[in-house]
């Protein structure tokens, strides 16, 4: 199976494609930790993204795609994160898994209005030692007592444009993937919205 994930910077994304990646037994493919990752190794690819992600705006889609091709091919139950991210990623997606004689299952759609997200955004830390990533009340990780950061574009100045890319690249996926997206409601616990998951991807299991 393979299945995308998407939705707005603070819909909760990245939380849920996580949980229901490993509830179902699919590889976690998250563009945005595998940048996260590189940058922290300073390795050639994380400098020469670094400045792209921390001002909010996308890294090219060639990088992107190249990538996201390699990390798939010959795995057979993936859960893509964060991509496709515009039109172009998701018609090349589709001519990648074509050429491979497979194809896309369906686009989880999840969705969160804007001031929510804006407002969990806010409120988000990262650990600096085990990556959890989630809203935490103090400054130590829940999981393993480490520190916790804001990650760089979750500042508000940066979270401004990163809703402008969502906007303009991100939201027409909705109108791409009509007829193989199931639209879920991203409001409530992140159990609940995690039971919503699972129930709207029953039909491609
Ligand atoms: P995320 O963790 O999915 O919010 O991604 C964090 C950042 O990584 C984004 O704001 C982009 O700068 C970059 N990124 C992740 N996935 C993509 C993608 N498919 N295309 C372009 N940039 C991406």
């Amino acid at each position: 199976m393979i299945v995308t994930f998407f939705g707005s910077p603070g819909s909760g994304k990245g939380t849920q494609a996580e949980l229901a990646a490993e509830a179902l037994g699919l590889a976690h493919v998250s563009t945005g930790k595998h940048f996260r990752r590189e940058i922290q190794r300073n390795s050639a690819l994380g400098t020469e993204i670094r400045d792209v992600i921390e001002a909010g705006k996308l890294v090219t889609d060639e990088i992107v795609n190249e990538l996201v091709f390699q990390l798939i091919d010959e795995i057979p139950g993936v859960l893509l994160d964060g991509f496709p991210r515009n039109v172009f990623q998701a018609g090349s997606l589709d001519e990648f898994l074509l050429r491979k004689k497979r194809k896309l299952d369906g686009a989880v759609f999840l969705d969160v209005p804007e001031a929510e997200a804006v407002g969990r955004l806010a409120g988000r830390r990262h650990c600096t030692s085990c990556g959890a990533h989630a809203f935490f009340s103090d400054d130590t990780c829940n999981f393993c007592g480490a520190a916790l950061v804001r990650r760089t574009d979750d500042d508000p100045g940066v979270i401004h444009r990163r809703f402008e890319e969502y906007r303009l690249q991100t939201a027409p996926l909705e109108a791409f993937y009509a007829g193989r997206l199931v639209r879920v409601d991203g409001i409530g616990a992140v159990k609940q919205v995690h039971s919503r998951v699972l129930k709207a991807m029953e039909p491609w299991l």
